[in-house]
């Protein structure tokens, strides 16, 4: 395996999605870029459109073995770039601050180094997602891979991590990332004059308790693990001071380490929501957006990447504490046996969603290899 030789070609495609960046849903030049990369390294087949502008590729080897998937995510943020880049996003407002580019490039040296070290036996399904940040992709790749019969042994996953040394490969047991989902309130009464507010009814004191109450829940209910409410957003009549608002609306982000504790806050954040408007006589209606179910690795997941990092005499290291940010790709635990790990891109690296961030090159030799490690583990190559 002569990895040098292939990292250019890969920083240059880097280089080349990260000029090119687009938001969820709208990744349509970025799903093509990747394609004409891949179809360089002769895949067995190539998908397109699949779950939205989602590609997935496939290599297959000559005997019978596991089915491994590598998952990436295509998707950058409505965030400007500001830092001078020979590279810089052409897009206005738009780059990829979350270092996905990354992701999809090393992903994509998976097909660079089996088309000079070709498959053994078994599958490997490369998995290039959409819309990661807005928590719809997986969902919509998983019913994808459903419909196209593609069973996985495995699906792994990776995100880079700002903090943590260079290279250095860290997992954890158990959760890894927290769930999430944004709440959704819309409250209903009826206007009246402001000098006779008896004759109307006003959300405001249904909302105040609401988001008084929601903003201690974490301390007033028995969670196993951190659980959190927290207010983003509340909109309540208009700016009429003639009029006593009959509309409300309250946007809560509810995120917990376990998915157990998730569905106790979300039963608990109802029951107050209905109690509160039926002692006011406000209609309401409750939906939810951006679902990120919590990403967990079984023990078993926490094995099988510690050993592929040891076989690549890759650094690891165990986290002690999951992360409060949410991953959608908890959202495949639901179909396939998964495992999620995070690899190190520096400790002076700006943080993820930060506008000075750029995605690590020197890092992405390392995943390719930790990727390498996995398909040695199941003995897909030598
Ligand atoms: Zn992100
Ligand atoms: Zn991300």
């Amino acid at each position: 395996m002569d990895l040098k030789l292939d990292i250019e070609e890969l920083i240059e495609l880097r280089h080349r999605l990260h000029a090119n960046a687009e938001v969820s849903n709208q990744e349509e030049k970025t799903a093509k870029i990747i394609v004409e990369f891949l179809e360089q390294f002769e895949p067995h087949q190539i998908w397109v459109n699949v779950g939205g502008h989602g590609v997935i590729a496939q290599f297959k080897g000559t005997k019978e073995g596991e089915n491994i998937g590598f998952r990436a995510d295509l998707d950058a943020l409505h965030i400007a770039e500001t830092i001078d880049l020979e590279y810089a996003s052409k897009t206005p407002h738009t780059a990829h601050k979350c270092g996905h580019d990354g992701h999809m490039t090393m992903v994509s040296g998976i097909a660079a180094y089996l088309q000079q070290n070709p498959l053994d036996k078994g599958n490997v399904y490369l998995v290039f997602q959409p819309a990661e940040e807005t928590g719809e992709g997986a969902e919509r790749i998983n019913r994808s891979l459903k419909e196209l019969d593609i069973k996985l042994d495995y699906l792994f996953g990776l995100h880079n991590l700002p903090d943590f040394p260079k290279g250095k490969i860290l997992t954890k047991k158990g959760t890894f990332a927290a769930a999430s989902r944004g709440m959704v309130i819309k409250l209903f009464g009826k206007t009246s004059h402001a000098a006779e507010p008896e004759y109307g009814i006003s959300p405001v004191i249904a909302m105040a308790k609401i988001t008084t109450e929601m903003s201690r829940i974490h301390r007033t209910l028995d969670f196993s693990d951190l659980t959190l409410a927290t207010v983003i957003h509340s909109e309540l009549g208009e700016i009429a001071f003639g009029t006593s608002p009959g509309y409300g609306e309250v946007r809560i982000t509810l995120r917990a380490m376990k998915d157990e504790d998730m569905s106790i806050l979300i039963d608990e954040a109802e029951n107050l929501v209905h109690k509160y408007c039926e002692d006011d006589g406000l209609g309401c209606e409750i939906s939810y957006t951006e679902v990120f179910p919590s990403t967990i690795n079984s023990d078993e997941a926490y094995g099988i990447m510690q050993e592929a990092a040891a076989l690549m005499d890759l650094e690891f290291k165990q986290l002690e504490t999951p992360f409060k940010w949410s991953e959608d790709f908890g959202q495949y635990k639901l179909q396939y046996k998964t495992g999620f790990f995070g690899i190190g891109s520096g400790m002076d690296c700006p943080h993820l969603h930060d506008e000075f961030y750029d995605f690590p090159d020197e890092i992405i030799g390392d995943g390719v290899k930790m990727y390498i490690g996995l398909l040695r583990y199941f003995g897909l190559v030598a």
